[in-house]
């Protein structure tokens, strides 16, 4: 969609013009609701023919949904989207659709953690092949290509924050005739859209940003009428990942404030990585924003990054330690969050799978929430202090 409007604008515009207009309610109507009823049988079969597109069952379709479905779309630009119960149920569903057995995958390395163990066991089981590649090595990239059926990203990566010139990685799949695919969750459309950088579907954790206050786990998809038509005919109803009206309905009222959060977790995050930086007892900030300039197509940051300690820093003692920081997992939410880096390395026994995520036993991912910036610091220096006393 080419409006001349930046992400900031049209986000705003479409907060303000809801199609749903029941009662006139400044806020739409919850559709919760699992069957939809008809008046006589000729209405009844239109439906089921397909003559008459209307709900009928809320696996099929629920206008709740549709309403953040579309909203979500006109965000990223793409002419339709696909709501799920689960960010994951959005990566397995849209892998799905698009593999058969004896395919490859090339996937740039780092990708979220159970994005990858979905690739290594069931898609596994299915005699689908995977091969990691690092997303800054376009000719790696290039070589990796042929043959392959999907080309599946993400940028930044999860944990380590790796990014990549999308559009061009894009460009070197397309070439080679391969479906391309990215995770969108950490920048949001606010500050990436990968769809006008080519990409076909993008994937968002709509339990993180879209959503925004930590209180839904969803997922969405997004990309052309044509490929989501695919999702939506096979993987969306038989594996039955459905988002629900209610999750919906949390995330319309998310979207709202999306573009205003996002800015304030970049300036927020921004400042504390740059303060990390400086910090002598910090080793390394993995924060896309430090850097001279950011990749093309990424037009801002986000509040989620990690960094590593120097040796004698006890991890332990600083998550203990840290008071507005909540230990916990996710992000996306009004909450500054933190989670160590063993703490993920012990959740399975995964050979090698410290590589695999580029996690390092002194690492620490942040999530820096809405609270204000001072406060935080305060907290993450008073407790880098308790973690760096011996004894
Ligand atoms: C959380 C996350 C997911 C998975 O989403 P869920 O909603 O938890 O299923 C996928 N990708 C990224 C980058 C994530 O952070």
């Amino acid at each position: 969609m080419n409006d001349g409007l930046d992400p900031f604008d049209r986000a705003s515009l479409i907060a303000a013009h809801d199609e749903v207009n029941a009662f006139d309610a400044v806020v739409p109507p919850i559709v919760q609701t699992s069957l939809f009823t008809f008046k006589d049988y000729d209405e009844m079969i239109a439906a089921y023919r397909g003559e008459r597109v209307r709900p009928i069952y809320t696996r099929g379709l629920n206008p709740t949904v549709r309403m953040f479905e579309e909203m979500l779309a006109r965000l990223e630009g793409a002419e339709d989207a696909i709501g799920f119960a689960s960010g994951m149920s959005a990566i397995s569903s849209t892998v799905l659709s698009f593999v058969e057995p004896g395919d490859r995958i090339v996937a740039v390395k780092h990708v979220y953690p159970d994005a990858f163990r979905l690739f290594g066991t069931h898609l596994k089981r299915m005699r689908i092949d995977i091969t990691y590649v690092d997303g800054r090595d376009g000719e790696a990239v290039e070589k990796a290509l042929p043959g392959a059926k999907l080309f599946y990203m993400e940028s930044p990566t999860s944990w380590v924050m790796d990014t990549h010139d999308v559009g061009a990685l894009t460009a070197l799949a397309k070439a080679e005739g391969i479906l391309t695919i990215i995770d969108n969750s950490w920048a949001s459309p606010v500050f990436q859209q990968p769809i006008a950088l080519g990409v076909d579907l993008v994937i968002h954790s709509a339990s993180k940003y879209l959503g925004g206050h930590s209180d839904v786990v969803a997922g969405v998809v997004a990309g052309s009428k044509e490929l989501i038509g695919r999702i939506r005919s096979e993987a969306y109803p038989y594996l039955g990942g459905k988002l629900s009206p209610f999750d919906a309905w949390l995330l319309i009222r998310g979207l709202r404030t999306l573009p205003i959060r996002m800015k304030a977790h970049e300036r927020s995050a921004l400042a504390i990585a740059r303060r990390l930086q400086e910090h002598p007892l910090v080793e390394i900030v993995c924060h896309p924003g430090l850097g001279n300039h950011l990749p093309p197509g990424l037009s801002g940051t986000s509040g989620l990054f990690s960094f590593i300690f120097c040796e004698d820093v006890d991890v332990r003692r600083f998550a203990d330690h840290l008071q507005i920081f909540k230990l916990g997992v996710s992000w996306g939410g009004h909450e500054s969050l933190v989670v160590p880096g063993e703490i993920v390395l012990a959740q399975k026994a995964e050979p090698n799978s410290a590589v695999a995520f580029g996690i390092s036993p002194r690492s620490v991912r942040l999530h820096v929430g809405l609270e204000g910036t001072e406060a935080l610091w305060s907290d993450l220096e008073a407790a880098i202090g308790a973690a760096s006393q011996k004894g």
